[in-house]
């Protein structure tokens, strides 16, 4: 199914009534198990979302993408009102990157009654509450939330198996998203994919058109310091988390809030210890800055 313009649902009836009917054409065609691939994202869609995108039509019948720019896991409301939104570019560029299906639903159908609603919502637990989490009170239990309501919505009927694209990008939220599926046992297979960077080493984001040239400037600091730890682990020397801080320090005015090596699954801290010796195993480099106007995150794993 490509080729053709994406087809646009704004409700939860129009978009289950199309995957059905797209399941049942499959079947019918002779697809034993059709497969159907989900790449949510909150739009101002970029090459970033690209490699989602082309992952996921790799690998399955059917493409579905969700647009909707998440309340809940803002908890600024400066950067909530400023997101870029154009859903007719982004319809475009899901049609260019292949996708087959796009679910765009306003705020008031997603969450009825909001800000009020929703009355029950997903708790990220402790994962949520470390690094973004501790930046952004209530951000992952936000994206839980929603996340579970699109996997609920979206969910194509037996015999379809069902995939959810995430970005290595916001490595964090594929911990937690992972362990969500796990955790509350939803039928959902998780597919990371790998970071997207501009030729730079900026690390693509629907944020980045905030930047002037002067703040693209100061905002490499983060991947260079990634790529320090990334060159130390490779050959096999003690990682210098405090020289890699202070790499993203030396630009006027850029503040940084964390840069960490943890565990990629559990995301917990190595300890100091384990970064003195050779990695033995991968390690995860994450790191957030302000770089006015905007907070910027980017990571990388580290191998031995
Ligand atoms: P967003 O629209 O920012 O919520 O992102 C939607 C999805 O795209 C998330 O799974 C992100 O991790 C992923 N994504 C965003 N930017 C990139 C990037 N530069 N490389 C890879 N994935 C990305």
């Amino acid at each position: 199914m490509t080729d053709q313009q994406a087809l646009l649902a704004t409700t939860t009836s129009a978009v289950r009534a199309i995957i059905d009917e797209k399941v049942a054409e499959l079947v019918a065609a002779g697809t034993a198990r059709p497969k159907v691939g989900l790449v949510p994202t909150m739009g101002a869609l970029h090459d970033g979302h690209g490699a989602l995108f082309e992952q996921a039509r790799a690998e399955n019948d059917l493409v579905i993408a969700s647009i909707f720019v998440n309340p809940l896991q803002f908890d600024q409301p400066e950067d909530y009102e400023h997101y870029p939104r154009d859903l007719e570019a982004d319809l475009e560029l899901v049609t260019e990157y292949g996708g087959d299906i796009v679910f765009a639903p306003s705020t008031q159908h997603m969450y009825p009654g909001f800000p009020d609603a929703p009355h029950i919502r997903v708790s990220a637990g402790q994962m949520g509450q470390m690094f973004e989490g501790a930046s952004r009170p209530g951000h992952f239990d936000g994206v839980c939330t929603v996340v579970a309501k699109l996997w609920n919505i979206l969910m194509p009927p037996p015999p379809a198996v069902f995939r959810s694209y995430f970005g290595r990008k916001d490595a964090q939220q594929l911990a937690i998203v992972t362990r969500m599926a796990k955790d509350l046992n939803i039928d959902v297979k998780i597919r990371p994919v790998e970071l997207v960077r501009a030729p730079s080493g900026l690390a693509l984001s629907s944020r980045n058109v905030r930047l002037d040239d002067h703040g693209m400037e100061k905002a490499l600091g983060l991947s260079k310091a990634l790529h320090f730890l990334s060159d130390q682990a490779t050959r096999g020397e003690p990682l210098d988390i405090s020289a890699a801080r202070d790499m993203i320090r030396a630009h006027e005015d850029v503040d940084l809030d964390y840069l960490e090596i943890v565990d990629p699954d559990t995301l917990t801290p190595l300890t100091e210890e384990q970064l003195a010796a050779p990695l033995e195993r991968e390690a995860l480099a994450l790191v957030a800055a302000w770089v006015p106007p905007v907070r910027l995150i980017d990571n990388m794993l580290l191998s031995p």
